[in-house]
């Protein structure tokens, strides 16, 4: 068992009194006990306790903190907790560990507010940086958070860095570049493909969108152990954020592999759920050999069972029931696009079904949610969608109709309202005010008896869950509160990143809420989420979390 214990929490290994020694060694002694505790279980009936045993990875009683200790022996760690809150692990339903992973050391501009102040951060952290080495940025930030409403030129990045080619890295697929960088990358105004966009003056204007790929190859490639030491960096990240469970919601079947020779390994820190990606453009015939290779498995630490569609698009293209309020085409009645077009969608629902399969689907707007909905409607005869765990992912549109249709189908939703505290901004722009509000309807979902899934889409979202709970609770975003009246409760949110993502995952049996039987997946924070004032949730610090009974993030 991993044990790093610090001062800070008041750690003793007790040692029965040679008077006592009949009564104080019980039959099965726990390995570990938390006790003096805030304990929120999450069970059925919402119950509080004071202390948990733990023993083999598993919590093996609960209760107040006398009755909790009689379980301690010789040997058992006991940890005095001080008053501190004891939750169940979270359990991420859709984040991007291989995102994270990629995220690590490099320039973040999240918080940015302005082009003015991204460009002043480029140049401070170039004048930190030998000429030549690459100055890439963290993805997660939108130019709809800054003042300016663009991105930074590439003029403009060129004068802040002259000597360094930067890559503002914006998603897997866009970013903008400098000088520097086009040069390194071999790219000039004559061979640039349409990737890579052009301002009036048919000049290049450093914005690229579509694929990265010439970019990404002209920077220097890490190696394998590299890779492995980013993706333990981005696990022990999100330990800090109390999570124990994550699923990462599109990963290329090398991706998938990596993880999984990680948990053989032994060398994950969180229980990971790896979903294969279906590229929309490839044939079904190469989709199938490219997955058919990676085996479907179901471990406590790993498991690949499910396969992803990314149906249609997201800020600027979702597809909706009505016109955009805005396009930067300038096309009259634009209503959005698929990113997948519908057969390949029916067709790889065939083969998930016909594999069993869990499939999930990338659906954004009210338009593409009301044709998959169709679809499976269709296709339920032939094939048990509920049953099968089949869900749909982040349903921003969703509507109070479908979400009835959702809820006969048996199917379930995950939701990142981490997505509206970055993108508010975006969303008003693209969607208009009323679509915006209606955003991530977690009060309509569960009102109408679906329980969503909640994660954090990092780093599109924030990676902290707590800035996700805060925002489910408040509406808050980056551009203020959107939509109070789809605000949900604290516990109703402490669910949705618990036990009902754990549900989403398939694992609810062991995992996401603190009940005898299941996985010691828990976390202690600083403060009771339930109990304070709704803004202090964003605040809220991990003091501790622990996987399968071992100490996995301690804060000093
Ligand atoms: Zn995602």
């Amino acid at each position: 068992m991993i044990l790093r214990m610090t001062n800070k929490l008041k750690v003793a290994v007790v040692f029965c009194q040679v008077a006592l020694i009949s009564s104080c060694e019980p039959e099965n002694p726990a390995e570990l006990i938390l006790f003096n505790a805030n304990v929120l279980t999450v069970d059925e009936q919402n119950s509080t306790a004071a202390a948990v045993a733990i023993a083999g990875g598993r919590i093996t009683a609960i209760g107040s903190s006398k009755l909790i200790l009689r379980h301690a022996g010789r040997e058992t760690t006991k940890i005095d907790l001080d008053g501190k809150t004891l939750i169940p692990g979270i359990v991420d339903a859709h984040t991007h560990i291989r995102g994270i992973a990629g995220n690590i050391g490099k320039l973040n501009i999240t918080d940015a507010t302005s082009v003015v102040e991204v460009l002043a951060t480029i140049k401070r952290y170039a004048d930190t940086l030998p000429a030549g080495a690459w100055i890439e940025t963290a993805t997660g930030w939108q130019p709809t958070n800054f003042t300016e409403n663009r991105v930074p030129t590439r003029d403009e990045l060129d004068k802040a860095a002259p000597e360094h080619p930067v890559f503002l890295k914006k998603g897997y697929q866009n970013g903008v570049v400098n000088s520097k960088a086009l040069e390194l990358a071999g790219i000039t105004a004559e061979n640039a493909g349409l990737n890579f966009l052009r301002d009036s003056g048919n000049n290049l204007s450093g914005e690229i969108y579509g694929s990265l790929d010439e970019i990404s190859a002209a920077q220097p490639q890490l190696g394998a152990e590299q890779i492995e030491r980013s993706y333990e960096a981005a696990m022990q990240l999100v330990n800090s954020f109390g999570v124990t469970s994550l699923r990462d919601a599109a990963l290329a079947p090398a991706q998938v592999e990596l993880l999984r020779s990680l948990a053989e390994a032994n060398r994950l820190t969180v229980r990971i759920n790896a979903v294969g990606l279906i590229y929309p453009r490839t044939p079904l015939q190469v989709d199938k050999r490219m997955w058919e290779d990676v085996p479907v498995s179901r471990g406590d630490w790993f498991t690949h069972d499910t396969l992803k569609i990314v149906a249609d698009g997201g800020i600027s293209d979702a597809l909706l029931r009505d016109d955009y309020a805005w396009t930067d085409s300038g096309e009259a009645g634009f209503r959005g696009r698929f990113v997948t077009q519908m057969d390949k969608i029916k067709a790889v629902a065939a083969w998930a079904c016909e594999t069993d399969r869990k499939l999930a689907v990338h659906a954004i707007g009210d338009a593409m949610i009301d044709r998959l909905l169709d679809h499976y409607e269709a296709i339920r005869n032939e094939c048990n969608v509920g049953q099968l765990g089949w869900t749909i992912e982040h349903v921003a549109l969703v509507t109070s109709d479908q979400v009835d249709r959702i809820k006969n189908l048996k199917i379930s939703v995950t939701t990142q309202s981490g997505l509206n505290y970055s993108l508010a901004s975006a969303w008003r722009k693209y969607w208009g005010e009323e679509r915006m509000a209606r955003s991530i309807p977690n009060r309509l979902l569960i009102d109408g008896g679906v329980m969503p899934g909640g994660g954090t889409d990092a780093n599109t979202g924030p990676v902290n869950t707590f800035v996700a709970i805060w925002s489910d609770v408040t509406r808050q975003t980056r551009d203020g509160i959107v939509g109070a009246e789809q605000a949900v409760t604290p516990l109703e949110s402490l669910r949705m990143h618990t036990i009902w993502a754990a549900q989403v995952l398939g694992t609810h049996h062991d995992v996401g809420s603190i009940e005898v039987g299941k996985f010691a997946d828990l976390a202690v924070l600083d403060r009771d989420i339930l109990s304070i004032p709704f803004n202090s949730i964003k605040d809220t610090q991990v003091v501790m979390t622990i996987i399968n009974g071992d100490i996995v993030f301690e804060r000093d």
